[in-house]
């Protein structure tokens, strides 16, 4: 029996374990309910289990019979600060719900260690399974690695591969990847600046800052078509600014919030220069004080070419042609898996899960309060995992 007809078999449990993670989901790095669910999930495998100190993670590894190399295999599980709406398995928190479809990719995870687990004689080498908390912030991968997820097995993996599904854009069941950059990095600028405030009608008696914060958001605009190649592009966009209280009072500060996206180390490297010598060129030009902030959160996800060729050709194998897209363009959302793909050759695949009988061009993108994932995905995911496993493993062995 192939890995995707066991897969298929598994299906109501894994439809259980899915609903049971969405019905409660938990935040950030601090996930009780959900680490337990994973450990009853996995409890009756013959796996090397290990517990986050700084946060609820599970580390799992399965050692095959044959000698071999190792393998990480990751899904996040954290959820999002979202209210849900609609939906037939609905969130029983208020305020939380699983937008991103991490439920799916720790059920589909789970489904994967029994797979590999059913066929460890088989198996020649180790899988390092990583059930991780705080990808939607504040970045659960990077703690994981310093509590030493890759050395879990005694030596580092030869590769590794995460699972993420899409609930928009892709057709229900498409697997799509790319070489090099697959998702953008992702920075924070906050920006405040400082004058002092006075009467609306005497400017000249004050120093306002509102006419120079303004200036810096249009000129952080300019800068990214000025100074940045086109094909390597940078997202800006201002989120929030505020600022003052009543139309004839000029307040003494205003400040405005950046999301900073980019697609390589170079323009990632440049534009954290660029912006914060923007802004306080701007401030110093209208003799104002500025604080510019510019936090790095996850760097670009690169994927390793021949990793994601790899991934491919298991999918075109395993589920036919029609299954697998590569990505033109990096999407411009961003991951903290970048942070495992900075020291393992690496693959981060999007996978389509929209309902079947929605138009995915017209369905809620994930993060929505609508978004919504189809179960039909969870076999096929979990078996996608169990294969690149098995044969990352084989084609070391060989
Ligand atoms: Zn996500």
């Amino acid at each position: 029996m192939s890995l995707r007809e066991s897969a298929a078999d598994m299906r109501d449990e894994l439809v259980r374990l899915r609903h049971a993670l969405h019905r409660q989901p938990e935040l950030g790095l601090d996930l009780p309910r959900t680490q337990e669910k994973v450990l009853t999930a996995l409890s009756d495998l013959p796996l090397e289990v290990r517990l986050g100190e700084r946060l609820s993670s599970v580390t799992a590894v399965l050692r095959g019979a044959r000698p071999g190399p190792t393998v990480l295999l990751r899904g996040d599980m954290d959820a999002l600060p979202v209210a849900e709406r609609g939906g037939e398995v609905v969130s029983q928190v208020d305020g939380r719900m699983h937008a991103c479809g991490h439920d799916l990719h720790t059920t589909m995870l789970a489904g994967a260690a029994h797979l590999l687990a059913a066929g460890r004689d088989r198996l020649a080498g180790n899988v390092i399974f990583m059930f991780q908390p705080g990808e939607e912030g504040p970045g659960g991968a990077k703690i994981m690695i310093d509590e030493g997820v890759l050395d879990a097995a005694g030596e580092r993996p030869v590769a590794a591969y995460a699972l993420h599904v899409i609930s928009s854009v892709l057709p229900q069941g498409m697997f799509v990847t790319r070489g090099g950059p697959m998702m953008a990095a992702a920075d924070r600028l906050v920006v405040t600046v400082r004058g002092a405030g006075g009467h609306g009608s005497t400017p000249h008696l004050a120093k306002d800052p509102i006419p120079a914060a303004c200036e810096m958001v249009t000129a952080l605009q300019a800068m990214v078509t000025r100074g940045f190649d086109v094909f390597d592009p940078v997202v800006v966009t201002v989120g929030s600014f505020h600022a003052g209280t009543v139309d004839n009072v000029i307040p003494d500060e205003a400040r405005f919030e950046a999301t900073i996206r980019s697609f390589s180390a170079t323009s990632h490297a440049l534009v954290q220069e660029r912006a914060v010598a923007l802004v306080r060129g701007i401030a110093a030009a209208h003799g104002l004080d500025v604080d510019a902030d510019y936090t790095v959160n996850y760097p670009v996800t690169v994927n390793d070419g021949a990793e994601a060729d790899f991934v491919g050709g298991v999918v075109r194998e395993a589920y036919g042609e029609e299954r697998f897209v590569t990505a033109p363009q990096p999407f411009t959302g961003s991951e903290d898996f970048s942070f495992v793909c900075d020291q393992v050759p690496s693959a981060f695949v999007a996978l389509g899960a929209c309902p079947a009988d929605t138009d995915p061009a017209k369905a809620a993108y994930n993060h929505s309060a609508e978004a919504r994932f189809d179960d039909a995905v969870l076999p096929d995911g979990a078996a996608l995992y169990a294969e690149l496993a098995t044969r990352r493993l084989g084609l070391a062995a060989s």
